[in-house]
């Protein structure tokens, strides 16, 4: 690890201060919790002059979570959504993928911000600046090709690998952003563009993996309570007590008697984006029996493209993205109250 190189740390107390500060230093970043951009800004992959800090921002920090509806700030960090009495028992899926975020240190201090916002990984590009440079970088940053996939025509696959975002997929969340030109809310699965496809019709990639105008920041999420809805979160990590996921995976369905009335499952970990898995919708309607089952795996096959980003080859991240969710699947099915 090199030394912080040096930056001014803005703390502003209000949204408008936030986005005052914003338009005054364009070129700033926003600061959650710090955990993911401050070990970017040591090892050299950005190194920004102004970082506008959000956590001291009261407006940004709320949590409202009952029988009616999820309503989360941008800078609450993960240790409070996931002891929130009613994200617990409302949201379960959502509890689960904040306690299990990195350790409980970073929980204390990483926001759902950060989180939804939190930059792509590669086995190349997260390492440092000296050992990037004597291995002449990558399209990411200041080089001509991808280390990892030198044959991908211009195209990262950096993976996005935070837990929140398919947590909160599952439940149809949708996100608040506020820019200079005012706000506006989208449903979260549009915040991503990482569609990273080799022929270049896709809307971005792992460089370019967010629908956020340079200027515009997270002010929170909000999602309404289905009836019957079950939820739950999983993953696999190399270390159990602090790791990204080698995949995770949120599932949220609906069972009316025998019949599967509604099947969600989000994947992240693999692609360039958090996935929800398109097709699923065409699984329901009938038991939960092998065509289910069978069925989404190959919605897994599909969709699933993970390289060999990290520890393990990427077909192995794949078939344990289908692994976890059909485990999920079958528990949730059971599941008589509580997770
Ligand atoms: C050892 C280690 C293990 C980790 N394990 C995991 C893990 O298991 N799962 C996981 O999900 N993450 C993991 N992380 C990453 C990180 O700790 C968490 O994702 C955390 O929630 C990030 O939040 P933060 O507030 O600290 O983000 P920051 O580091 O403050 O910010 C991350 C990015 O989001 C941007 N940003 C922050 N707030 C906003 C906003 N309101 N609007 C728009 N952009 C914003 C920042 O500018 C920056 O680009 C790990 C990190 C480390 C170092
Ligand atoms: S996947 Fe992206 S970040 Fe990783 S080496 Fe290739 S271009 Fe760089």
């Amino acid at each position: 690890m090199e030394p912080l190189p040096e930056f001014e740390v803005l703390s502003p107390r209000t949204l408008a201060e936030v986005l005052a500060a914003r338009q005054a230093h364009p070129h700033a970043r926003l600061l959650g919790g710090g955990t993911d951009l401050v070990v970017n800004i040591r090892r050299g992959i950005e190194a920004p002059s102004v970082l506008i800090e959000t956590m001291r921002v009261a407006e940004l920090r709320t949590i409202k979570a009952d029988a009616n509806g999820l309503d989360i700030g941008a800078s609450a960090t993960a240790a409070e959504i996931s002891r929130h009495p009613g994200v617990v028992e409302h949201y379960p899926v959502v509890a689960q993928a904040a306690a299990s975020i990195a350790g409980p240190t970073h929980r204390n201090m990483g926001t759902l911000g950060g989180n939804l916002c939190l930059d792509t990984r590669c086995i190349f590009y997260n390492q440092s600046q000296w050992w990037r440079a004597a291995n002449n970088h990558c399209l990411k940053t200041t080089g001509e090709i991808c280390h990892v996939a030198p044959k991908s025509r211009g195209v990262c696959f950096a993976t996005f690998s935070a837990d929140l975002a398919p947590a909160l997929m599952v439940l149809d969340t949708k996100v608040e952003l506020a820019g200079p030109q005012g706000r506006r809310t989208l449903p979260l699965t549009d915040l991503y563009i990482g569609d990273a496809r080799h022929d270049g019709s896709g809307r971005g990639d792992g460089k370019r993996y967010l629908a956020l105008a340079p200027t515009e920041l997270v002010v929170g999420v909000r999602a309404t309570v289905v009836p019957g809805l079950r939820s739950a979160y999983d993953k696999v990590r190399i270390r159990r007590s602090i790791e990204y996921p080698v995949a995770g995976v949120a599932v949220a369905l609906r069972r009316e008697g025998n019949s599967l009335a509604e099947l969600r499952v989000a994947i992240t970990g693999t692609n360039p984006r958090p996935v929800l898995l398109a097709g699923t919708q065409g699984l329901c309607g009938g038991p939960l029996d092998q065509r289910v089952v069978a069925g989404l795996d190959a919605l897994v096959r599909d969709q699933i493209m993970a390289m060999k980003t990290t520890f393990t080859p990427g077909h192995y991240r794949r078939r344990l993205a289908g692994v976890l969710a059909r485990r999920l699947v079958l528990r949730l099915w059971d599941l008589k109250k509580g997770v």
